[in-house]
């Protein structure tokens, strides 16, 4: 057996939350090159259905969409079954569907802390749990959740209070289920980009003037990378290459918080 076989997916089945666009969709695309077959579950059922039926062309495997507010108990219950329906189980969770709220802490509404926290940290606990059942009784499986280098720093010039809370969420989130999981052969990890190229990180370039010269000015490769940057990291994260690791967050930000 050759060290890439390691990375191998096949055979495998991983449900990729807001894999229609951004970093989703790249990690979803990675998944399926390494040989998983995707199910693609987003709030747009008709964006998803696109994004799903262009992954099985592009890689030969096969993959489901399903419209799910991964915040609703009952949708997320529903996607999973929809999945195991059709495959069978569920080998790997990438927890990747989140917002951003830009706005000032002392002018933030409840209902935008409470979108951010109902999305990034309860849609997580809610896809964590109906899957893990899964996984538990089959006997294992991977579970990733995209937190972010916010976990870990204060982002500015940006305002955004509630994001970062629930992003350092994960943090104890996937220590803790780590732990509590371990005995099932489920491993919890997270990946915590940096500034990426997508709708989100557009949404912080808009809020403020120049924010974007601001960020490349705090990082060591100054650029805002591709969301395939992250591909390779979700496959080991989500293979047997990572067998022995789980509880760890890997943290790709083109060196934004070391300097
Ligand atoms: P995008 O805004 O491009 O994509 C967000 C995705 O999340 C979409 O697929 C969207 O689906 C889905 N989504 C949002 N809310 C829900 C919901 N309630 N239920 C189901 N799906 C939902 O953002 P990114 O690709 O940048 O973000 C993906 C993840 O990466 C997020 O967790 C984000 O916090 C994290 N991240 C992003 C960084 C960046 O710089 N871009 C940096 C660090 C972390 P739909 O299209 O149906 O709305």
């Amino acid at each position: 057996m050759s060290v890439l076989d390691a990375f191998s997916l096949d055979g495998k089945t991983a449900i990729v939350t807001g894999g229609n666009r951004g970093i989703g969709r790249a990690i979803a695309t990675a998944l399926a090159e390494a040989g998983a077959d995707v199910v693609v579950a987003n709030r747009n059922g008709p964006a998803g259905k696109t994004a799903a039926d262009e992954l099985a062309d592009e890689t030969g495997v096969e993959t489901l969409a399903v419209e799910c507010d991964v915040a609703d108990e009952d949708a997320v219950e529903a996607m999973v079954e929809a999945t195991v329906e059709r495959f069978g189980g569920v080998d790997i969770l990438v927890n990747n569907a989140g917002i951003v709220v830009h706005e000032a802490m002392e002018t933030m509404t409840l209902d935008e802390w409470r979108d951010v926290i109902d999305v990034n940290l309860t849609g997580t606990f809610l896809c964590s749990r109906a899957a893990g059942r899964e996984m538990i009784e089959n006997g294992g499986g991977t579970i990733l959740n995209v937190s972010s280098m916010s976990a870990f720093i204060a982002n500015h010039p940006q305002r955004q209070v509630a994001y970062n809370t629930s992003k350092a969420g994960l943090e104890g989130f996937k220590n803790q289920l780590a732990s509590e999981w371990a005995e099932h052969g489920i491993r919890v990890n997270n990946i915590a980009p940096g500034y990426i190229a997508t709708d989100n990180a557009d949404q912080g370039a808009e809020a403020v003037e120049n924010a974007v010269d601001v960020w490349k000015g705090e990082m060591l490769h100054e650029e805002i990378a591709s969301p395939d940057a992250l591909g390779p990291t979700a496959v080991y994260l989500a293979s047997d290459a990572s067998a022995y690791m789980t509880g760890e967050t890997v943290v790709l930000d083109g060196g934004y918080t070391v300097r």
